[in-house]
């Protein structure tokens, strides 16, 4: 057998539901012809979703932002001041709670909670801000924070990671967002991220919010000058995990923002090694359900046709945005529009929750959401022409 039809057997047997091991993974990865990659993962994708393979999911949520200053100074981070510096900023409590409100008034569903490593934030400080969120606001879900947050508060405030999972979860966050994750096998989460914690410490924090009952999402870093091979590490790791736990939901792989950070753009990742990477991840993560598309950092093009290599959620209008937006992601767009795009790719639009049911199916165009406040990525700090911190608001009052 040739390698091509050596490969297509591979491919054939992973879209049947056959696991691929780490070797074969890495091979379709390199050498799998783009088109029969992208078929072989749709195919995975319908199986999985057989009658309701049709649609294709969006979130309404808001990145709250509650600080900058970060002590882990990430190389690919254009978001993180030094604690000391003068461009340090946080926001207060009745601040995010209006943004909460924004959200709720919006039709957003999901807060995530986002910021630096603060030296004086421990689990109390998460504990005041979610217990406060969810009094004035039991209907958003708290997704949020992750691994790395976990570990630095429970080092400021000398506990358990154990601990602090259970204490701000009886405060009301939901369920990690899972960002931190960059690339987990050694060699490039040094070269990139050298103060956080380990892979093997970042997964074993999540496994522990998982047994104790708050899932997650995981995620992928592309294009700080990781190898192939290194990449599909990442996602055996990340099965490997979900075998022990089963508590990721969803896989959301996306690129490196080439501005103002200490990579200066110098490797970047192409729109067709993201699009091999949302399609060999559906196939060799054959136990997490969801695989998620960014256009936010790829583009709405890219978005569109990850629809048609194996992701089956389109990510958010996110109401506010200024992590990634501070490095340069630009894309910017709004509900009817996200409408638009799921549909022009062959797909019936649905509002999704936090845990992916569908919450609207927008069947019919005629009934389309009219609200056009409803935009994504405005950036508070992040991009010119943002409302300047602090007074964004989403809403003209
Ligand atoms: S990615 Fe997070 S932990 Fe790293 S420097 Fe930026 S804010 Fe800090």
């Amino acid at each position: 057998m040739g390698q091509r039809a050596g490969l297509q057997t591979t491919l054939d047997r992973a879209a049947d539901g056959g696991r691929l091991t780490p070797e074969e993974a890495l091979e379709l990865y390199r050498s799998a012809p783009l088109h029969a990659l992208g078929a072989a993962a749709d195919a995975a994708r319908r199986r999985r979703y057989a009658g309701i393979d049709h649609i294709a999911t969006y979130i309404i949520e808001r990145n709250i932002n509650y600080t900058n200053a970060c002590v882990t100074a990430c190389k690919f981070c254009a978001f993180y001041a030094p604690p000391k510096s003068e461009k340090v900023w946080t926001r207060d409590l009745d601040d995010i709670l209006r943004r909460c409100a924004e959200t709720v008034e919006l039709g957003g569903t999901q807060i995530m909670f986002q910021g630096g490593h603060h030296p004086d934030y421990g689990v109390e400080y998460y504990e005041r801000h979610f217990r406060a969120i969810k009094e004035a606001f039991p209907q958003l879900v708290i997704h949020s924070l992750g691994a790395s947050e976990v570990d630095h508060m429970a080092r400021i405030s000398g506990v358990s990671a154990e601990e602090a999972i259970s204490r701000i979860h009886a405060a009301g966050l939901d369920s990690f967002a899972g960002a931190g994750a960059e690339l987990l096998p050694a060699r490039p989460r040094q070269a990139i991220a050298p103060l956080k914690e380990s892979g093997e410490r970042w997964l074993e924090i999540m496994e522990t919010a998982h047994r104790l009952g708050v899932e997650s999402t995981s995620t992928m870093l592309m294009g700080t000058g990781e190898t192939n091979a290194e990449r599909i590490e990442h996602l055996r790791m990340i099965r490997d995990s979900q075998d022990r736990t089963g508590g990721f939901r969803a896989f959301i792989p996306y690129l490196y923002q080439p501005q103002n950070n200490h990579l200066k753009g110098r490797t970047q990742a192409t729109i067709f090694e993201y699009l091999r990477m949302i399609a060999i991840a559906r196939l060799f993560l054959d136990n997490v359900a969801h695989i998620q598309g960014s256009w936010l950092t790829t583009g709405k093009e890219a978005g569109q046709l990850s629809l048609h290599y194996g992701a089956d959620d389109l990510g958010s209008v996110m109401l506010e945005e200024n992590v990634v937006s501070s490095a340069g992601a630009k894309h910017r767009s709004n509900r009817l529009e996200l409408l638009h795009l799921i549909r022009a790719a062959g797909r019936v639009p649905a509002q999704r929750a936090t845990t992916y049911e569908h919450l609207v199916v927008h069947d019919d165009p005629a009934n389309d959401p009219v609200d056009d406040r409803v935009v994504s990525h405005l950036s508070s700090t992040a991009i010119e022409g943002g409302t300047a911190h602090p007074e964004l608001t989403v809403l003209n009052s």
